[in-house]
């Protein structure tokens, strides 16, 4: 990974768009209330760093007083480097608690060579975190989750799902005993790999399994990252459509009563325009960068549809 020098004015900026992205989120949800114990869930990866990072900043000058505890799940990979996180998390000064449990030989014993491991392994994790959780007395999970891990998961449902479902920034837990997290969920993965760099957190690599790469989460991922090159404000576009559903407009029968409908009813988001189409704005913001400015958005390129009737002349 290539180091660019920074200005310490660009860090500044980056600094503080990190801290009211994380802020934002934590308001627009509720994240955190007084008296919370939050569990920090380290990995080691450079969002989980930057996640406690940025938690620790919040809770020093928060008005309200929360705990944060560290938690790394050891799985005893091969080459582990079991040294690392205890020694950052010293320190820093955190509460920590590093749980130890050979997930990885079970998830090798149980599937074949080569296969792609993951989902029994964070199925086991899983489970691991919320008994940590609940022996620690904690209140809250928080995931070092970002904004592009959001939208991908978003289009991973939709392409092999057939869902319109995304992570979400606050829920439940699916066994339904915690409330979980995230944070990041207003941070671009680019900004965290920047702060990663200045903040020079001690990284571990994700590859110590050995497990293939999930290939379609990959691909989506790669999807997006050019999307983002040629077509700038449209990730910010995206990630703001999951902040602005407009159920009439969908075809969810559960989400909207289209049975149900009479005419001169007044709906929230305006009825059909019948065959004048959707106007589409020029430009874009979704009020989470202001230190750079509006996020333009690309003008669509006019293109034609085989299937329209040719104008009559
Ligand atoms: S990459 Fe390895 S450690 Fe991570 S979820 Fe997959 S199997 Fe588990």
């Amino acid at each position: 990974m290539s180091h660019k020098p920074k200005t310490e004015h660009e860090n500044n900026k980056l600094h503080k768009r990190l801290r009211h992205a994380v802020g934002d989120a934590i308001n627009d949800f509720n994240m955190i209330e007084p008296g919370d114990k939050i569990m920090v869930c380290l990995s080691g990866g450079k969002d989980s760093y930057a996640l406690l990072d940025i938690l620790r900043q919040l809770q020093s000058s928060a008005p309200v007083d929360f705990e944060l505890v560290a938690v790394n799940l050891d799985q005893k990979q091969p080459r582990f480097p079991e040294e690392v996180l205890p020694t950052y998390l010293e320190s820093i000064g955190v509460p920590y608690k590093i749980v130890e449990e050979d997930t990885y030989s079970t998830v090798k014993r149980v599937l074949d060579e080569g296969k792609t491991t993951c989902s029994l392994c964070s199925r086991l994790r899983r489970g691991i975190l919320y008994r940590t959780a609940k022996e620690l007395g904690c209140t809250k999970i928080a995931l070092g989750h970002h904004r592009d891990d959001i939208l991908a998961t978003l289009f991973l449902n939709m392409f092999y799902g057939g869902k319109l479902k995304a992570m979400p920034p606050k829920l439940v837990s699916d066994n339904g005993e915690h409330i979980v997290i995230r944070p990041l969920a207003y941070v671009k993965e680019k900004d965290l790999i920047r702060y990663a760099e200045i903040k020079q957190f001690p990284i571990i690599p994700c590859n110590l399994c050995g497990s293939q790469p999930n290939l379609q989460r990959q691909v989506i991922g790669d999807m997006l990252k050019d999307w983002d090159k040629r077509f700038p404000g449209r990730i910010e576009s995206m990630f703001s459509a999951l902040r602005n559903v407009v159920p009439s407009h969908l075809a969810d029968t559960e989400l909207f009563d289209f049975a149900g409908l009479e005419r001169g009813q007044t709906l929230k988001h305006g009825g059909d325009l019948a065959f004048d189409s959707e106007s589409v704005p020029e430009r874009f913001s979704d009020g989470l960068d202001e230190d750079e400015g509006e996020v333009k958005i690309a003008k669509p390129r006019k293109v034609f549809n085989i299937l329209d009737n040719r104008a009559k002349g």
